[in-house]
């Protein structure tokens, strides 16, 4: 009997018990691009596992190129591979994908062959504190598929294989199914913002009529603007550098922007707008340590911050500030608490065009080059945007 070594380090039969489709037929390999050393990435043929229970499998029609994607590619972590680095492991990063239903796992009824899904990065073991709690962006048992393979947990593109190549095993729980009416490169926007309602969520929700500042016009800046203006806050005050992107973030909704170029002292500017006593909710995408300070200063007594980024060392902040002022901060991780499915409800309904943070689109083979113009922001490259198939 042929076996095939699947993404979990299993080895199993390609006898398959779930269902699959004339339709869609499955070839035995498929073109993927891997990890060698940092920045060495490589397009192989990689064998096809069949998904298992609770599990699809995607063919991949889309996949985005995320900042993170970034640091695991010349870095590793947040990557982790049989308990460390992922390189030289065989390894397909890419987490923002979506495609096309093309077999279900053994007793699936949730989905069908054809349906087209977008994906959520994590999906957790279920049965650790954390997941217990629906915060399975936070699983206790990150990174313990192959040192465990019976711990569950699997984050495509950081601890189980990603999207950059044409196939994919998803477990149901992290597809969320995608109208007709959108198109594929838009679906991979859901998972960014996705990942700022969840950061809202955090906060509390309700936050129509509030004051809002997003710092850092990134992709998950822009779409988190627009998922607060579309959950009703108001002002909304996006703070970058690049008058490009500041363009695009008034057309998602912002009410103000402001170019920290421009302006003498950042936080005097915010609360000009939103009055002396400071912003009710800062959601801090930039990840610098001044970006940092300013969030806490600009935030009111009582008010709350969203740290979306993050430094890339530890950095020095105002914490006397915050504690006196009844300041909260909010670490988030990832796309949590089912946030995904609310995100894709408004861009549904077209409450927000996510389209406008689409810059580029390349083919797998010109991944390299696609990686470039993200990390150099060639030709004022926000979101680009891989075609596995073209
Ligand atoms: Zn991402
Ligand atoms: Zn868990």
């Amino acid at each position: 009997m042929d076996l095939l070594r699947s993404t979990r380090g299993l080895i199993m039969s390609i006898e398959f018990n779930g269902k699959t489709s004339v339709k869609y037929p499955i070839p035995e390999t498929m073109k993927a691009c891997v990890l060698g050393d940092p920045d060495e990435l490589s397009l192989i043929e990689k064998p096809i596992v069949m998904p298992g229970k609770a599990e699809v499998l995607i063919k991949i029609d889309a996949v985005a190129i995320c900042a993170t994607d970034l640091d695991v590619i010349s870095h590793g972590p947040p990557a982790l591979i049989e308990g460390g680095l992922p390189f030289n492991k065989n390894f397909t990063p890419g987490h923002e994908y979506m495609g096309t239903v093309v077999a279900l796992g053994p007793s699936v009824d949730e989905f069908e062959i054809g349906d087209r899904v977008t994906v959520e990065i994590h999906s957790g073991c279920g049965q650790c504190k954390r997941c217990r709690m629906g915060m399975y962006t936070s699983c206790h048992n990150y990174g313990l598929n192959y040192g465990n393979v019976n711990k569950g947990h699997r984050a495509n593109g950081f601890t189980t294989d990603g999207g950059f190549k044409q196939y994919a095993v998803n477990n149901i729980n992290t597809l969320i199914k995608v109208p007709y009416s959108m198109t594929d490169e838009e679906a991979t926007l859901v998972v960014t913002a996705g990942t700022t309602m969840y950061g809202l969520t955090e906060l509390g929700g309700l936050i129509a009529g509030e004051s809002l500042v997003v710092i850092g016009p990134g992709p998950i800046g822009l779409l988190g603007v627009a998922v607060a203006k579309a959950l009703g806050a108001g002002p909304v005050i996006l703070i970058g550098t690049r008058d490009s992107r500041l363009e695009i973030g008034k057309r998602l909704g912002a009410d103000h922007t402001l170019n920290v170029k421009n302006e003498k002292d950042i936080v005097q500017s915010v609360k000009s707008i939103v009055g002396e006593k400071g912003a009710d909710y800062v959601i801090e995408c930039a990840g610098s340590k001044e970006a940092l300070n300013d969030a806490i200063m600009m935030t009111n007594r009582g008010g709350k911050i969203c740290l979306a980024a993050f430094p890339h060392k530890p950095v020095e902040i105002n914490i006397p500030h915050m504690v006196i002022n009844n300041i909260y901060m909010f670490g988030i991780r990832g796309e949590g608490k089912s946030a995904t499915h609310r995100a894709m409800q408004f861009m549904k309904e077209k409450r927000f065009d996510a389209k406008l943070v689409h810059t580029h689109t390349f083919n797998l083979a010109d991944l390299p080059t696609a990686l470039k113009y993200a990390r150099e922001r060639i030709d004022d490259a926000i979101k680009i945007v891989i075609k596995p198939w073209s």
